[in-house]
């Protein structure tokens, strides 16, 4: 099968012929039909910090956010079917520790990554998953929807964390797709949102998506202070922190209302040094991290506000190739002028 591979620890891919990887008995055989670029493909593109972090088996196929057709299950598989429309969850949980028994799965304590640790992934004509993490779509779903799924799901976990109050305003700091997302789910439970980004792309898509009131351009200076104005000097009664850098995590300590919420879950490559009396303790503020999705009352939450045309998926894709064209695709996103990409096996 063709297949989008790291052949070795440096920066680049290679388009190539590979075998489909073999099935378990409990695993699934999943023809890729609709496949999505995340940060991690990035990173394990360019082979940096991060990737030798994860000490990702090479060579190894990228990708991990996908949907396809089950095309043949392992003979020990009791809950999908050949036929299934299915989409993949990236945790790869182990079922027996503390925190797979005890309802939190996504940050098992042996916890494997779909895509990142193990040698085969999305980017190919097909993929093996254990049975455990294929989601069965709604018969209908777009492959390309269905590949979406996943990032949503993320928006969905911290929206979850944060347990909105009718009327909450919301400030989002990032307009990448997650934070699109967050955007979305947000004002469909009826926030006020207002967003951020210090980049041009982002921006204007943030703003033609529309979910914001409100989206300021970051680079302008300032930030603080609009966003008070923009909030009524109160500031913001959660602030979701989906930019992932240093300066915004400050920011969000900021920004959040006296009793507000923080939640946390981009990955800042930076440590900032936080006032935590001033901004944490004397403003009562709740700060939640996040990372994953809860599996799968994320997934059933999007899929209801999905089927009912309450936030759209495809509205975070700038871009689709044919998987022979995947080199343009991560040239695009290492360049900052797409959103989500999707490559079509
Ligand atoms: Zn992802
Ligand atoms: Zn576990």
């Amino acid at each position: 099968m063709r297949a989008v591979m790291k052949v070795d620890k440096s920066p680049g891919i290679k388009v190539m012929d590979t075998d489909r990887p073999r099935l378990g008995p409990r695993d699934v055989l999943v023809q890729v039909k609709a496949t999505a670029y995340c940060g991690s493909d990035l990173h394990l593109y360019k082979w940096d910090g991060q990737a030798v972090k994860w000490n990702s088996p090479i060579p190894r196929i990228l990708g991990h956010e996908f949907s396809g057709d089950v095309v043949e299950v392992g003979k020990n598989v009791t809950m999908v079917q050949v036929g299934d429309l299915v989409a993949g969850e990236t945790h790869i949980p182990c079922e027996r520790c503390y925190m797979c028994r005890t309802g939190r799965m996504h940050i098992c304590e042996n916890m494997k990554i779909f895509g990142v640790h193990v040698p085969e992934g999305s980017f190919a004509e097909f993929a093996v998953i254990p049975e455990t993490i294929a989601y069965k779509l709604p018969p209908g779903t777009p492959y390309d929807v269905g590949a979406l799924y996943e990032p949503c799901g993320v928006a969905m976990h911290a929206v979850q964390r944060a347990a909105p109050n009718p009327g909450d305003i919301a400030v989002v700091l990032g307009c990448g797709p997650i934070g699109i997302y967050v955007q979305q789910i947000m004002r469909a439970l009826g926030s006020d949102v207002i967003a951020t980004d210090i980049k041009k792309f982002r921006i204007e898509h943030a703003r033609r998506v529309g979910a914001a009131r409100e989206v300021i351009d970051a680079s302008e200076g300032n930030v603080v202070e609009r966003i008070k104005a923009a909030t009524g000097q109160r500031g913001a009664d959660i602030v979701f922190e989906a930019a992932g850098a240093g300066s915004t995590i400050i920011q969000s300590l900021d920004i959040v209302a006296k009793a507000g919420k923080v939640v946390l879950f981009g990955a800042s490559p930076e440590n900032p040094t936080l006032d935590t009396t001033t901004y944490i303790v004397y403003k009562e503020i709740d700060v939640l991290g996040l990372t994953g999705r809860y599996m799968y009352s994320t997934w059933d939450r999007v899929q209801r506000l999905v089927t009912r045309g309450l936030i759209d998926l495809k509205s975070v894709v700038t871009h689709t190739f044919p998987l022979e064209k995947a080199e343009e695709g991560f040239q695009l996103l290492l360049r900052g002028d797409a959103s989500k990409v999707i490559l079509r096996p």
